[in-house]
This record gives C-alpha cells, structure tokens and sequence, in this order.
C-alpha cells in the first residue's frame, strides 16, 4: 500500500479518510517576526483553538486535513504535530514557497545572482519531503506553489519548476494557489514542461472563476481543480461557486474535484481585527454543515459527496491514475 508522510509519521493512503484539502492552522505574512514576542505569548492560546476546531470537526467525520502553508507564509510544522498528537486528526504539511507579491522571495532572488536559485529551491523542497523539515524530523507531503493574479512572474516561474522537479524526484504531489481564478491552466504548463501529470496537481481556489470555460480546460486536461475556499465570501460569492460546481458535478467531473476553505485559524505575529459579520461562514466546519446539504438538495449524490472528501484524497496522493473521464 501507498505511504505518505504526515506530520506525525507515515500513514497508508487508505487511512486518510474524509480530507480537508487546503486549511491553515497558521498563517503569518513575511515580516510577522517583528512581532515575534507577541507570537510566543499567544502560543499556548494557539495550540488551544487549533485542537478545539479539530474536535469539531472530528465531529463530522474528518480523519485528515492538509495545510499547505508554504515554507515562507509562517508555517509552523511543530505546532501542526502537537495539534494532531492531541486531537487525534492526521495533519500533511507542506513544501514550497508562497507567490512573489506576498511571500519571501528576496532571499532566492539574491540566491539567483550569486548561485542557482532553481536548484538550490529544488534541493530544498526534496530534502523536506524526504529527510524533513529543518531539524524536526517532520517530513512534508506535498509540495505548494503560488501564482498571483494574472500573470506568472519570473520568480514564481522558477517556483513552479523547482516544484516539479521535487515532485519528479519523489512522487509528491502539487497543490497550487491561485489569485482570483487566474493563472491555473498556465500553472499546469509550467508544470507539464517538467514533466508533470496535471492528474498529480490540485489547482487551488479555481472556485475564484465563475467562467466554466476557464474550468473545463484544466479538467479536460486531467488537472484536479480545488473549489477550496467556500464561505471566503469577501472574494468570491458563494452562490456562485456552488453554481459552478453542481453544474460540474452535473456533468461528471466528480472525481476531478476536491473541497475546503481555506481557513486560518491563527495569525503569526499581531493577530488581524476581522469584523465578525464580515466572514459570517469562514469556518471548516461550513462545507460539512452547509454546503454538503445543498448539494444533497440539488441532486448531488451521496456516492459523488463520498468521491470528493475521500475518494479524490486518497487518489491524488496515491498517485492513481483516472481510468474513465467525463462526458463532454
Ligand atoms: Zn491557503
């Protein structure tokens, strides 16, 4: 059986269970570590609401979340192993670096005038998910890039092969973000350029595009498309994102489709002041309470339900290929 790497040691493939695909237990923008002291003092606070969500959510069913915080966006792989050690939720961490505008690309950028960013961002990623995480011991599973909006930079153009060359090299798969529904298909040519399935790739927040074209062209090309950020509605509505996957569903691209939210449950350095009323439903729990049963009204199948938060983990980090596509 297919092994992969938790942050609490391997799991087989078959043990995932019901996966959230894309959430952050941890979140902090390059720059948080001004505010380093104001971190540690709420550390305890921390690992305190990270196991009270997971419980929660333990409550409807879920064995797995992935948190694909990348390398340089705070990412905290020792808080994740305390989290799953005590809720009993398995936790996959990420490799890889965020997109330019956001991240910490200064450091490979003067990387690439004096050495070779490429294959020093290669290394890096290969030795995460193999002999682990600085010196935790932790391995990552799955390696994360990032686009912004738009356009690819040359920087993130260099990202994406030095992930796919990490994943040629170890067989981990690739999760993306995208910026407002953009970008995705030009995503998976980086990536087939170094030799990439577009089967091993979640595209991360297509549900950011309500063009179905902009879907159809990723699916058809094999690409699992992450509709991964419902009740982030200050983005995108999610009566559209809804609307844009029943319609999918509709025409059987279920085993191309993963769900999640995108949530951040804690903030590295000062926490942010998010009005409550802003996010009303920014919480992992949403999909399970809300969205799994408007998809029931609107006709979705159990089994296709089951397919999307079990069935299409397991496959992506099995490696498997799809034997059958959908109708077009
Ligand atoms: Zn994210």
């Amino acid at each position: 059986m297919h092994t992969i790497h938790a942050v609490t040691g391997p799991i087989g493939v078959d043990a995932l269970g019901t996966t959230l695909m894309h959430e952050h237990l941890m979140v902090g923008y390059p720059g948080w570590q001004a505010e380093a002291a104001t971190d540690r003092a709420l550390r305890r606070e921390h690992v305190a609401r990270c196991v009270e969500r997971m419980q929660e959510l333990r409550g409807h069913g879920l064995r797995t979340l992935v948190d694909p915080c990348p390398i340089d966006l705070g990412r905290d792989v020792e808080l994740m192993a305390e989290v799953a050690q005590a809720s009993g939720v398995q936790i996959v961490c990420a490799t890889g670096l965020y997109k330019e505008d956001e991240g910490a690309g200064a450091y490979f950028k003067f990387r690439q005038h004096w050495g070779d960013a490429l294959g020093e961002m290669t290394d890096l990623f290969v030795r995460e998910l193999t002999d682990g995480i600085d010196e935790t011991g932790i391995r990552a599973g799955v390696i994360k890039v990032a686009t912004g909006h738009g356009r690819i930079t040359p920087y993130e153009e260099t990202v994406l092969r030095a992930a796919g060359r990490a994943h040629r090299a170890t067989g981990a798969p690739i999760t993306t973000h995208t910026d407002q529904g953009t970008m995705g298909p030009a995503q998976l040519d980086v990536l087939a350029s170094e030799g990439v399935d577009p089967q091993r790739v979640v595209v991360g927040h297509s549900c950011g595009s309500s063009d179905v074209h902009y879907h159809l062209e990723m699916l058809d090309r094999g690409a699992m498309l992450g509709f991964d950020r419902f009740g982030l509605e200050i983005l995108h509505p999610d009566r559209e994102r809804l609307a844009v996957l029943i319609g999918l569903l509709g025409i059987g691209f279920e085993r191309q489709l993963v769900l999640s939210h995108d949530t951040v449950w804690c903030w590295r350095g000062r926490p942010p002041k998010l009005p409550a009323d802003l996010l009303p439903h920014w919480k992992p729990t949403y999909v399970f309470e809300t969205i799994v049963p408007h998809l029931r009204a609107a006709g979705v199948s159990d089994e296709k339900i089951h397919t999307m938060l079990v069935e299409n983990p397991r496959r992506y980090f099995a490696g498997e290929v799809i034997a059958a596509r959908a109708a077009s």
